[in-house]
């Protein structure tokens, strides 16, 4: 069963065709979702790319909204970039230096030019997400993990070992992740029309300042599964990215 559904649009540089996939909606179940709001379904991000980097031609532009006229769901008469062509900007995340390839290129992408805030918050948001990328799943270090049966030792171990080698990468860049995540809340803030769900409680909680994440989630009034685990996880001082359902 296929769980996208495909759509087609061109480069407006050199009129390239690219093959573009959305999550079917029936999928969307079946995603794991993480406290930094990022959503994966067996291993594929469900947030649409809308910075894209043409495989043809270098050409970036965005596609904001995915809908017709702008795209077309019939598959064009001539070669087509498939989706791992440009998904990512073609980067293969097996291992921890293709993580670092990802959060570069938006670190460049922000450097080289100024965004209206809206698109400075989807790549700084991307950007957060590439950081945490680098220790996501931590607890899958642990031996509990093992023993769980969720995995063979052979891949618990090397897993393991990527992650452990990703939190030392996490670390040696946690000025950058701090600068960007501060950039993030502050334009979150000016823009609340751009925040998801419990996003900025979620930054406190990474900038490690716990007693903000009380506050707002006070605020909030109705507790759910994910304000009770952001709670739990600040009163222990955990300012790691957590799986909230999955
Ligand atoms: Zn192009």
């Amino acid at each position: 069963m296929f769980k996208y559904d495909s759509f087609y649009f061109q480069c407006p540089h050199c009129q390239a065709w690219l093959e573009g996939r959305n999550l079917k909606a029936e999928m969307v179940n079946e995603a794991i979702l993480y406290s930094d709001g990022k959503v994966l379904n067996d291993n594929y991000i469900t947030t649409p790319q809308k910075m894209i980097m043409c495989p043809s031609c270098a050409h970036l532009f965005w596609i904001e909204h995915p809908v017709e006229p702008l795209i077309t769901f019939e598959k064009p008469d001539t070669d087509v970039y498939s989706w791992n062509t440009w998904r990512f900007f073609g980067i293969n995340f097996s291992d921890n230096k293709g993580k670092m390839a990802l959060i570069n290129h938006y670190k460049t992408f922000l450097k080289k030019s100024h965004y209206e805030p809206k698109k400075e918050i989807y790549l700084r948001r991307f950007l957060w997400w590439a950081y945490n990328d680098l220790h996501r799943n931590h607890q899958h270090v642990r031996l509990r993990y093992l023993l769980n049966g969720f995995m063979s030792f052979g891949v618990w171990h090397c897993n393991r070992k990527l992650i452990l080698e990703g939190e030392k990468l996490f670390l040696k860049n946690h000025k950058d992740f701090t600068d960007n995540l501060k950039r993030l809340l502050a334009l979150l803030e000016k823009h609340p029309d751009e925040q998801i769900d419990l996003e900025v409680p979620e930054i406190y909680r990474e900038l490690r300042q716990f007693d903000k994440v009380k506050e707002l989630l006070d605020n909030t009034g109705s507790r759910t599964h994910f304000t009770n685990e952001m709670l739990r996880h600040s009163k222990w001082k955990d300012s790691r990215v957590f799986m909230v359902s999955g």
